[in-house]
């Protein structure tokens, strides 16, 4: 058994943290606003980032990507998290995000849906949530009914990231209320220029997302804009979610490695009653939990990954890396914020920004408890009677 990372993997994790390290560290506060990036920014990133080779990692080969494997992306993910450079949610130095339920799509519908965003032409946004139905998204009451060949779609979508400058949605809608999330829910495509949608306001946050509330009144969408079969809206988004979690995972490496980067060396400086505080052994047990966790959490990610790369279902695992790696990660801000007293607090260092991000972490995507309650049910079904 070899824990090493494989050679090349290895190289461009280097290659990686000395482009974070040397080039967006030292301009993290100046190049976003929390959620976006600043007027020019990005595209001086981007160039840059297209010198590491790493331009569209994310984009499966047959479509002009890289097609990393979950291992890689991980590996990405976590070095890019080491920073607040990069904005937490929705932004990307290497290329178009694209959402994996486009991929998922038939050959007439990627030419109009996927192509125009793996092009940078067109951007989209994912309506699951509502007022009624977060965490569970069997509950949901946006309804679509077919009317010929069309559907009528009626609901009520909040926390929709990034719909604001969407160019169409991604809209999950139920298309059978007693199925629930068993195979009652469909997602169908749609402009958002589509009458009857209506962004009705963003909602300002802690954190500087500012997610949008969107109405659907009898949006009439043809049978052409759904995505796969009646029924299929949870199969579409598996994927997705999966690799989201590991993605949470592996961004809670990042975050951990750099709180302790910077709870280290300042408590190696900082003298209070004539000794440093790396000396007080309260302050080196939080130092000893964030590394002790951000070893387990190594650990759990990298072997997720890998298994996924081998086509094994990882969905337990996925659960584990999400919810250890945010309540880890968010607590390791914490203790860093701590250590460093008030400049904790400061926007002088990005403390304060990782505490508010892992914060947020913990609840989006899946809320720890929602995790632990699934993980719950297959742990009773491989151990139980
Ligand atoms: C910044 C931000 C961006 C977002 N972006 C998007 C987006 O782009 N698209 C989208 O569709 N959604 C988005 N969301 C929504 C997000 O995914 C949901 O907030 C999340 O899934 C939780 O849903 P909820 O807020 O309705 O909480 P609920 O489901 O109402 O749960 C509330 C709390 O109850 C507890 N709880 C719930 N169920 C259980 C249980 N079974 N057992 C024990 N405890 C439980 C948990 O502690 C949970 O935190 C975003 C949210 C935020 C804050």
């Amino acid at each position: 058994m070899d824990f090493h990372l494989p050679e090349e993997l290895q190289m461009l994790k280097d290659n990686l943290r000395r482009f974070v390290d040397n080039e967006l560290i030292p301009i993290e506060r100046e190049t976003n606003d929390g959620t976006d990036f600043l007027p020019g920014v990005k595209e001086k990133l981007e160039e840059k980032a297209q010198g590491l080779g790493l331009w569209m990692f994310d984009v499966p080969e047959e479509y002009g990507g890289l097609g990393l494997g979950h291992l890689s992306k991980a590996v990405m993910w976590e070095e890019m998290a080491r920073t607040i450079a990069i904005p937490a949610r929705n932004a990307s130095i290497f290329g178009p995000r694209v959402s994996p339920i486009l991929y998922s799509l038939t050959d007439a519908q990627k030419e109009r849906w996927l192509f125009p965003v793996i092009n940078g032409e067109k951007k989209s946004c994912f309506c699951q949530t509502e007022p009624e139905a977060g965490g569970d998204p069997g509950g949901m009451r946006t309804n679509a009914v077919r009317d010929g060949d069309e559907y009528v779609i009626n609901g009520h979508k909040r926390f929709i990231t990034g719909a604001g400058d969407a160019d169409f949605a991604q809209v999950v809608t139920s298309t059978d209320r007693e199925k629930g999330s068993r195979g009652g829910l469909t997602v169908f495509l749609m402009d958002m220029d589509t009458p009857g949608i209506t962004r009705l306001r963003q909602q300002d946050m802690m954190i500087a997302d500012r997610p949008w509330e969107i109405l659907f009144e009898d949006v009439r969408v043809p049978v052409d804009q759904r995505v796969g079969e009646e029924g299929d809206g949870m199969k579409a988004a598996q994927s997705w979610l999966t690799e989201g979690r590991l993605r949470h995972g592996a961004r809670g490496i990042g975050v951990i490695e750099r709180c302790l980067e910077l709870a280290c060396s300042y408590a190696q400086q900082r003298s209070t009653f004539g000794s440093k505080l790396s000396d007080r052994q309260t302050v080196q047990n939080m130092i000893v939990e964030m590394y002790q966790n951000v070893h387990q959490l190594r650990l759990m990610v990298y072997n997720a990954a890998w298994r996924a790369d081998q086509g094994e279902d990882v969905r337990k695992e996925s659960y584990m890396c999400k919810y250890f790696g945010d309540e880890m990660s968010f607590k390791a801000a914490d203790r860093c914020m701590q250590i460093h007293g008030g400049m904790g607090l400061t926007k002088d260092l990005p403390i304060e920004q990782f505490f508010r991000d892992q914060r947020s972490m913990v609840i989006t995507e899946g809320p720890t408890e929602i995790l632990k309650m699934a993980l719950a049910r297959q742990i009773f079904r491989q151990y139980g009677d």
